[in-house]
């Protein structure tokens, strides 16, 4: 695999290992969100780059929060039927993936940023350091029936769109 792929091709050409790899496993695709859109949306409309999407503490029931990673990634929509599988036939889909993901950056031409773990031999750290993964945020998950709607909470990521 080239080191440097994702500048060398556009997102549909990439092979499945390297779609894969540019998943930087951030884990904000896993968690719930609310959609902030114009007062005259209709509800089979598509998302506009004008509407805002907020990240809300609570994840998905697949997703372990210690690692940020899908526990039945393979077989995930078995069972949560609407995950959102990004693919580079779904593209128009790519404003559900928050503005830090690693697909969307690339097709919206911004490239990797400076923390991505393929630009750290693979290490997560500097991604977690930027305080730009889920992992170390005081998450739930949707499963547990303890959740409250009073302990829901808005994340704001802290380098939101950092370069
Ligand atoms: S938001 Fe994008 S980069 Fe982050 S885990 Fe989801 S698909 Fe991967």
């Amino acid at each position: 695999m080239s080191v440097q792929f994702w500048q060398q091709k556009q997102l549909h050409e990439l092979s499945s290992q390297e779609w894969e790899a540019l998943c930087d496993g951030c884990g904000k695709c896993c968690l719930h969100k609310i959609l902030d859109a114009r007062d005259d949306v209709e509800d089979d409309e598509p998302m506009r780059s004008d509407d805002t999407l907020h990240y809300v503490n609570v994840t998905c029931q697949l997703l372990n929060a210690e690692t940020g990673q899908c526990t039945q990634y393979a077989e995930r929509l078995k069972h949560v039927p609407d995950c959102v599988v990004l693919s580079p036939e779904n593209l128009e889909r790519i404003l559900f993936m928050p503005a830090s993901c690693a697909y969307r950056r690339v097709y919206e031409g911004r490239g990797l940023p400076s923390w991505h773990p393929l630009l750290h031999g693979g290490s997560r750290q500097a991604m977690e350091a930027a305080g730009m993964a889920t992992t170390g945020y005081p998450l739930r998950n949707e499963a547990d029936p303890s959740l409250t709607e009073d302990q829901l909470q808005i994340i704001t990521w802290p380098l939101y769109d950092a370069p």
